[in-house]
């Protein structure tokens, strides 16, 4: 069990990710287009998005995130009025990571908050799926655990955000309060951009 420090890239905000073992949650790239859209969004793709269009996240429980400092500086951004609230800093457009509502127990820690990024392969353990793979803007590499619609990392994931929400690790959230009202107004997209 593992502590790791997060961080925004100016240092105004910064966290924790308490708990962390590689079992605990479930390490994908994503390379939807609504990942890259907001990495587009932020304006910071080329730190984001890997050369295929991917997003590298750790899915862990949402009430494991803790922010120690700088969380007036959290912003929230849907792509349309449905979509996943995604959380990013104000100060330097730092991803943190994206929620669905307050009941779901569960935030895609994206890697730009991870402090060290290099602790990833030791504490959040190997990629476990390469998902939505038919948004890549290149061809990946063969060999790659990959797939546009992976059922067997959709099962993980299904079965680890019952466990916690059984065990109410919905709760607390630095995203939403204890109605389920996100801190961060978020910001929506115009309806010309799906999901
Ligand atoms: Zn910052
Ligand atoms: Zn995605």
């Amino acid at each position: 069990m593992t502590e790791i420090d997060l961080q925004c890239l100016c240092g105004s905000v910064q966290g924790v990710a308490c708990n962390i073992t590689p079992n605990f949650g479930t390490r994908v790239v994503c390379y939807c287009d609504d990942c890259q859209a907001f990495a587009r969004y932020l304006d910071r793709e080329d730190a984001v998005l890997d050369e295929y269009g991917g997003t590298d996240l750790f899915q862990m429980p949402i009430s494991h995130l803790k922010i120690t400092h700088g969380a007036e500086n959290i912003r929230c951004m849907r792509l349309s009025p449905k979509g996943m609230f995604r959380w990013y800093t104000a100060c330097c457009k730092t991803p943190i990571g994206n929620t669905l509502t307050a009941g779901v127990p569960f935030i895609g820690l994206i890697h730009n908050f991870i402090k060290d990024p290099g602790i990833r392969e030791q504490h959040f353990g190997p990629v476990l799926g390469y998902v939505h793979t038919k948004f890549v803007k290149k061809a990946l590499p063969s060999g790659l655990n990959q797939s546009t619609f992976p059922l067997r990392i959709m099962l993980r994931w299904l079965s680890k955000v019952i466990l916690w929400k059984l065990k109410g690790l919905n709760k607390p959230s630095v995203f939403f309060d204890s109605n389920g009202k996100p801190v961060s107004m978020p910001h929506i997209l115009n309806s010309t951009i799906k999901n």
